[in-house]
């Protein structure tokens, strides 16, 4: 790791506040805004995607509902291809896949439209923070409903202690920060 890198990430971290319990007792909740209010460093965190996908030939982004959207949209501007959104139940318009999953908080339905991804297309998934894996796990299974292929599920933030990434097994993982 090179050590502007390793600054980088360092600044990113010191600016992750932890809320406890929320949303539940028991929840540290990894709050990310402060990253977000402050332009070099949600700069910083967009670029660590972009330098990361510049020249892995992806075609499209998918991002999760809700704070996956907001560095998917940049990551996949500043890429120049396009994104799609995995969104919680019935949030979305057109005529969309569904699967089950659940989280470290609670249990829900994610959706894609089922125009989302392309057969064959190349997806880089996206979401801020990975925990159990859940999430992540089911918006893979979206993708591959529509026949994508996943190069990669990239998050802000990993919590590794509950083991996400054996969750995710058979999918690369990247994470730019992890506790
Ligand atoms: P999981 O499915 O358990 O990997 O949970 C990941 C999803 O829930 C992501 O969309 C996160 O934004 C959110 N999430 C789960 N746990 C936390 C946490 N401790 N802090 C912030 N977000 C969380």
């Amino acid at each position: 790791m090179s050590t502007s890198f390793k600054s980088a990430m360092d600044r990113l971290k010191a600016n992750i506040r932890d809320v406890p319990d929320f949303p539940k007792k028991g929840i540290v909740f990894k709050d990310i805004t402060p990253i977000l209010s402050n332009g070099q460093l949600f700069g910083l965190a967009v670029n660590i995607f972009v330098e990361r996908y510049r020249r892995k030939s992806v075609e499209k982004i998918v991002a999760i509902d809700a704070r996956g959207f907001i560095f998917g949209g940049a990551v996949a501007n500043y890429l120049g291809i396009g994104m799609s959104i995995v969104r919680k139940k019935g949030k979305l318009p057109y005529k969309s896949h569904q699967t089950d999953y659940e989280l470290e908080y609670g249990k829900g339905t994610l959706e894609m439209h089922v125009d989302g991804v392309e057969k064959n297309q190349r997806i880089v998934i996206i979401d801020d923070l990975l925990a159990t894996g859940g999430t992540a796990e089911a918006a893979a299974r979206l993708v591959e409903k529509c026949g994508g292929e996943i190069v990669e599920m990239a998050f802000l933030v990993e919590l590794g202690f509950l083991n996400g990434r054996e969750r995710l097994a058979k999918y690369p993982v990247f994470s730019a920060i992890s506790y």
